[in-house]
């Protein structure tokens, strides 16, 4: 395996390809390509047996132009101070290219949340919440979900926030459960814009969404929604994954059966219905109508692109390709919806979630799929446009010169601060 690309060179390069498409002077690019700030921290926890434990912890405010910063906090092991910067850019971009108002931020914890009990995790997130509590606010930056977490640690961010800030103001992070004022279709709404994604790719492509085979990299909560619901397209899942391997059947497979198969034994490997099991590379070159990796970064660099057979990607991940991987790609005919439009449907379903929470009032998951649905498609109409119209060489580059644009209209609209 050749060595990882660092997540937030390759979106400093994307940033760089896109505005070769645009009239961006010299300084403001570089001004788009750099977080304003980032919190680094050591969270220091009692843990069940009385030691204290110390997690390294950080939080990347990348660009306020458009409105607060957005987006998630992570827990995984692989987190870093780079990766974290590269995620709070792509959010940036992100909420630009589906119009939602908000510039882009990201969190995470240097931590494998399964090695720790409930409790350990409660103090753990309440600890970072703590640490936040002066950065946050729901005008300021709204944290949500992403890896490893959910509805659980946003519940305690927000109890932890106005506890200490002695108010109510579930706006101040997105994600909750719905009786701690989270929306109605805010857990399958990054899978639900992954789906509409692929929907108006195969139409836009002229292909058939029905009977298409379709392999997904990742089974968590973007990658088994979006399953479930590109099946109920029509189309046929060939083949899952998760950390533990793939699993194939060229029939096709029930993701309903095969996400209960995970939530009973942890994982999708040993799935009864499987033909074959094979590793996530074997998955990522399968010869599939549609690929949908749902996973984490550089799944596909640039030598496994060379062995891609996918016709169409659709990323549910943040930066699952790599800027190498992308030429490659391009050079084979491959077309690769990028990840700031197909899962933008996370933040824009917490956008609605801030939405009621400021007005104090409830939407039907049914208004919510509407509204979601009206966004994705007018901003892959907007992108597919774009991407005509410029010579941009793929439509990630074509997104970013959409989201760019966007960001620095508001940028300069502002005009001076001394
Ligand atoms: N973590 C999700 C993302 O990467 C959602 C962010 C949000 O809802 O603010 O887009």
């Amino acid at each position: 395996m050749s060595e990882q690309a660092n997540p937030f060179e390759s979106l400093q390069e994307q940033i760089d390809d896109a505005t070769e498409y645009m009239s961006v002077s010299g300084d403001v690019v570089e001004r788009l390509k750099h977080p304003e700030r980032v919190l680094e921290t050591n969270l220091s926890v009692e843990m069940d047996d009385g030691d204290v434990e110390v997690f390294k912890a950080f939080r990347s405010e990348f660009n306020g132009d458009r409105g607060p910063y957005k987006g998630g906090i992570r827990y995984h092991p692989g987190v870093s101070r780079d990766e974290v910067k590269a995620l709070s850019g792509w959010m940036v971009y992100k909420c630009a290219v589906v119009d939602i108002p908000y510039g882009g931020g990201k969190g995470g914890i240097i931590i494998d949340p399964d090695e720790y009990s409930e409790s350990e995790l409660e103090r753990i997130t309440r600890s970072f919440a703590k640490e936040l509590r002066p950065f946050i606010g729901v005008d300021k930056d709204i944290p949500a979900p992403d890896v490893n977490t959910g509805q659980r640690e946003m519940n305690w961010i927000k109890d932890t926030y106005e506890t200490l800030e002695n108010t109510t103001e579930p706006g101040v992070i997105t994600g909750k459960s719905p009786d701690s004022g989270g929306s109605a279709g805010r857990v399958e709404a990054t899978g639900r814009s992954t789906m509409l994604t692929a929907r108006e790719a195969f139409d836009y492509l002229d292909r058939d969404i029905e009977g298409a085979s379709v392999a997904v990299q990742g089974y968590g909560n973007a990658g088994w929604i979006a399953a479930k619901l590109i099946d109920e397209l029509g189309a046929n899942v060939v083949a899952v994954s998760d950390s533990s391997g793939a699993i194939h059947n060229e029939a096709g497979f029930d993701p309903v059966d095969v996400k209960s198969h995970k939530n009973e034994t942890g994982s999708v490997a040993g799935y009864h219905g499987a033909d074959e099991e094979f590793s996530n590379d074997d998955l990522l070159t399968l010869d599939v109508d549609l690929l949908v990796p749902a996973a984490l970064e550089n799944a596909i660099d640039g030598d496994l692109a060379k062995e891609v057979q996918a016709d169409v990607i659709v990323e549910a991940a943040n930066g699952p390709l790599t800027p190498d991987a992308d030429d490659v790609l391009r050079d084979a005919d491959t077309y690769v919806f990028p990840d700031i439009l197909a899962n933008a449907g996370g933040v824009t379903v917490s956008y609605f979630e801030w939405v009621q929470n400021r007005q104090r009032f409830h939407w039907t998951e049914e208004k919510v799929n509407e509204e979601l649905e009206r966004i994705i498609t007018d901003a892959f109409d907007n992108l597919v446009e774009t991407y005509e119209e410029t010579d941009a060489p793929n439509m990630r580059t074509a997104a970013y010169v959409v989201a760019i644009q966007r960001v620095v209209d508001a940028y300069q609209e502002s005009g001076n601060w001394p």
